[in-house]
């Protein structure tokens, strides 16, 4: 679950990160108010789970209070990367000397929090990670131990030649890894955090991404999530009980398991096609998980084919092939269909299918080769 910038603020500045304090607003009026309330310059920031915010231009200084109103009904409504801001963050402009870079992700490949700074921050770092790998200096820190202090030290002078400022980054790394611990992040980053010309060291920007396994026992967290924000079928998707993920292809899959999900989107792109989606109706599905994954998956209007690719388990295929009967009967489904399933109640399910004139394959690689075919001819 990702956090809103001002969210993210709120988090590290009670663990302890100094940042800027502001306040939201969701029309110009309100932000006009926030920013006479500050006084001085501010800063108006779109509120969308996206980066790249200043360069789309939903990060804009004003001056004054009428400025502030000003960028503030223009970034309002703005749409970034597909997603449209609802709300803007007025906080007090800093004067900046240098941006660098503080993130901390879960890394799968040393299996541990990995921090990354750099002295090259600001809104180009992946462009630096790209370019100028060396510029980024990584610790992949053991949960044992947590961040030791050397080593925090260590990359605070990486970042700064000058000693107090060192230990200011050292500090706010130690304190950004306490909060990603304590918080089950899965990233939390800052970017920029900043120096000032008198020399403190500011974070005027924050990420942070909880793990949703965290959520449950974590109502305080969960309570942070903005739905208005996130994409719709991952919303729908997450009401109906389903794991759901878009992704930019036209092959719609339905699946059951998350590591048959993973295969399946691999052997799709094995035989040349792109997945729309990671879905996973669960280990023991319902007709009516597979109509809410239907109309999920149907929504989207880049899909050019669904394959449905279930082992009968707990999972009864016959289940399943109701779930389709249901689905075709209540809404239209306009792109073709394949279905390979195998196990608990397949003659059942075939049966099923037959009745609705459809075919079941029970092999998966004749499947997938088959969805790839059709999505080439549609294409
Ligand atoms: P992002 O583009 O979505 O990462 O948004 P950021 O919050 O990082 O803002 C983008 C850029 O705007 C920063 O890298 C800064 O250069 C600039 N910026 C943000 N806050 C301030 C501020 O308080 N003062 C000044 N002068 N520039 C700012
Ligand atoms: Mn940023």
């Amino acid at each position: 679950m990702n956090l809103h910038e001002y969210q993210a603020r709120e988090l590290l500045r009670a663990a302890g990160v100094p940042t800027p304090e502001g306040d939201v607003a969701s029309t110009p009026d309100e932000a006009e108010a926030i920013a006479r309330r500050i006084g001085g310059t501010v800063v108006v920031k779109a509120q969308v789970h996206a980066g790249g915010r200043g360069k789309a231009g939903g990060v804009k200084l004003a001056a004054s209070p009428a400025e502030a109103k000003e960028h503030a009904s223009r970034i309002l409504g703005m749409q970034i990367k597909g997603l449209t801001v609802q709300k803007v963050l007025v906080v007090p402009a800093a004067d900046i000397a240098t941006e660098a870079y503080v993130g901390l992700i879960v890394d799968r490949e040393s299996q541990r929090p990995l921090l990354m700074v750099s002295p090259a921050g600001g809104i180009d770092i992946e462009e630096v990670a790209a370019k100028t790998p060396e510029k980024i200096f990584k610790l992949a820190i053991d949960p044992r131990y947590g961040l030791m202090p050397h080593q925090a030290l260590g990359l605070g002078f990486k970042l700064y030649t000058d000693a107090a400022q060192a230990r200011a980054a050292a500090k706010i790394m130690a304190t950004l890894y306490a909060a990603f611990m304590a918080n089950g992040a899965s990233l939390a980053e800052i970017n920029p955090l900043v120096t000032t010309p008198d020399g403190k060291v500011l974070a005027l920007d924050a990420k942070v991404s909880i793990d949703d396994n965290e959520l449950d026992r974590r109502p305080d967290l969960a309570a942070l999530r903005d739905e208005s924000a996130e994409a719709p079928a991952e919303v729908a998707a997450r009401h109906a009980g389903l794991t759901f993920i878009k992704l930019d292809g036209n092959v719609g899959c339905v699946v059951n398991g998350a590591g048959l999900a993973m295969a399946t989107m691999d052997l799709v792109k094995y035989y040349g096609g792109e997945p729309a989606n990671f879905l996973d109706i669960g280990g023991s599905s319902n007709p009516e998980k597979v109509v809410n994954a239907l109309r999920i998956i149907t929504s989207d209007p880049q899909v050019k084919a669904i394959l449905f690719n279930i082992f009968g388990g707990i999972t009864r295929t016959d289940d399943v092939a109701n779930g389709i009967k249901t689905a075709l009967a209540e809404f239209p489904v306009k792109v073709p269909i394949v279905v390979r399933l195998t196990g608990t109640n397949e003659a059942e399910a075939v049966k099923i299918l037959q009745g609705i004139g459809m075919t079941a394959l029970s092999d998966m690689d004749e499947a997938v080769q088959k969805i790839v075919a059709l999505v080439r001819e549609a294409a």
